[in-house]
């Protein structure tokens, strides 16, 4: 690729560099060439005006569901692909729960073909930890990492024998990945629908209560404690689980952590209306909860802000809350939820793109999420002012399943380039 790109006049904020200025970015054969506050180009090159723009490394997502193969219903690599880079994103992580499950080669290999033919943004495909998410056998492990998978996951089906687990963090300690777990005691959940307490007992609903998550989270730590292994816990939803992380994370055990932004900006009030796209696991927690999760964000105990994209068809979810799927989608909303926290000073702008570029990339050992000169160049363009409102019909993933339409935000994504070509948004997209 020799085209050029002059990115002009931009607030770049690179935090793995340290960088926060007004500046022109320069692009050459696909890598950052130059940065500087006025650079001046012999020759043909494509300009783009970044006057008011945010100019940041490409944002990093360590946990999408891509539902190919088996699920084409719900999503594709194409689609979930497409709605990444209409919310910003380069690179996604994709969580093995595929039908068949990525617990091999083979379907390492088929999800980086589909990412390769038809993906509109970097895909990382996930393996699993254990053979078919059974929790019964370990995966060929060095097998999924050798085909490209960059840290394992029994994400929705967590590994409950602790022996299991330890003997995984081992293997993954060897291969050098992390172990990326969901953290839930199934036998504490099951049956649940929503979050145990006040609110599920006034619906009449069956709960699950904080400790599915924070047993696991307590169980985790100390199996990182014992193996050394990189340990990196799921979607953290409540209090309790912030205060095991921050205290592990004081002894020097190396655990990181990820939150959702449904988890900083949703209580379980939300399930009221008994609608379907309040229910995801682990569910929407209490205000106590939400606050504890901002506070972790805010003094670095959660590490980065992920998706958990988790589409569903229309018919699955429009049931009784009692018998729909839990999940709901996230990458076309994840930035704008995102930028809440900056607006109400929670967290500066540069910590929040922190939180979704340079350590989502660390914590898979990745040297991407950052701007320095020479890296491949997957930059994010955001206007931070624009207003948009959420509307379905924008959405480019196949499934609708979010909360959050008709939510007035701020933040829309301009573009992004993607290995050197710039993909601007679709203008029609969003209104
Ligand atoms: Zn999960
Ligand atoms: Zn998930």
């Amino acid at each position: 690729m020799t085209e050029r790109i002059l990115i002009q006049g931009g607030r770049i904020i690179d935090p793995a560099a340290g960088r926060d200025a007004v500046g022109d970015l320069l692009i050459e054969e696909g890598t950052v060439r130059e940065i500087g506050p006025r650079l001046s180009v012999k020759g043909s090159c494509q300009k783009i005006d970044a006057a008011g723009k945010l100019v940041v490394p490409g944002l990093i997502d360590l946990h999408s569901h891509l539902r190919e193969p088996g699920f084409e219903y719900k999503e594709t690599v194409a689609t979930a692909t497409a709605a990444a880079a209409a919310g910003g994103f380069t690179t996604i992580c994709a969580m093995p729960n595929t039908n068949p499950i990525n617990d091999n080669q083979s379907v390492t290999e088929f999800i980086l073909e589909r990412a390769k033919a038809e993906g509109k943004v970097h895909v990382l495909p996930v393996g699993a930890i254990t053979k078919g998410s059974k929790g019964e056998e370990l995966a060929e492990i060095g097998e999924l990492v050798a085909a490209g998978c960059v840290a394992l996951s029994d994400d929705g089906r967590p590994v409950m024998n602790s022996e299991l687990m330890r003997r995984a963090m081992e293997y993954a300690k060897i291969f050098d990945v992390p172990v990326i777990d969901h953290c839930e005691d199934l036998n504490l959940s099951a049956g649940g629908v929503m979050f145990e307490g006040e609110v599920s007992t006034a619906l009449g609903l069956k709960g699950i209560p904080a400790a599915s998550e924070t047993v696991m989270v307590a169980r985790d730590i100390a199996l990182a404690e014992l193996t050394g292994a990189k340990v990196h816990l799921a979607h953290i939803s409540c209090g309790g689980s912030v205060h095991l992380i921050r205290e592990a994370k004081r002894r020097g055990i190396a655990v990181t952590a990820e939150t959702c932004p449904h988890y900083f900006t949703l209580t379980d009030d939300r399930v009221r209306g008994f609608d379907a796209n309040a229910k995801m696991k682990p569910p929407l927690a209490t205000r106590r909860d939400l606050e504890a999760v901002r506070a972790g964000l805010a003094d670095g105990t959660i590490d980065a802000i992920a998706t958990d994209h988790a589409p569903h068809a229309a018919q699955e979810k429009e049931c009784e809350i009692d018998h729909a799927p839990f999940g709901i989608i996230g990458l076309e909303t994840a930035f704008s939820l995102s930028l809440m926290l900056v607006e109400e000073g929670l967290l500066t702008l540069p910590a929040l793109i922190q939180k979704m570029t340079e350590n989502p990339a660390r914590i898979i050992g990745k040297k991407i999420g950052r701007l320095g000169i020479g890296d491949r160049a997957d930059v994010t363009l955001i206007d931070p002012a624009a207003e948009w409102v959420v509307d379905a019909g924008d959405f480019k993933s196949k499934s609708k399943n979010s909360p959050f339409i008709g939510w007035k935000m701020n933040g829309r994504i301009a573009g992004i380039v993607l290995s050197g070509v710039w993909k601007p948004a679709d203008a029609e997209a969003r209104r």
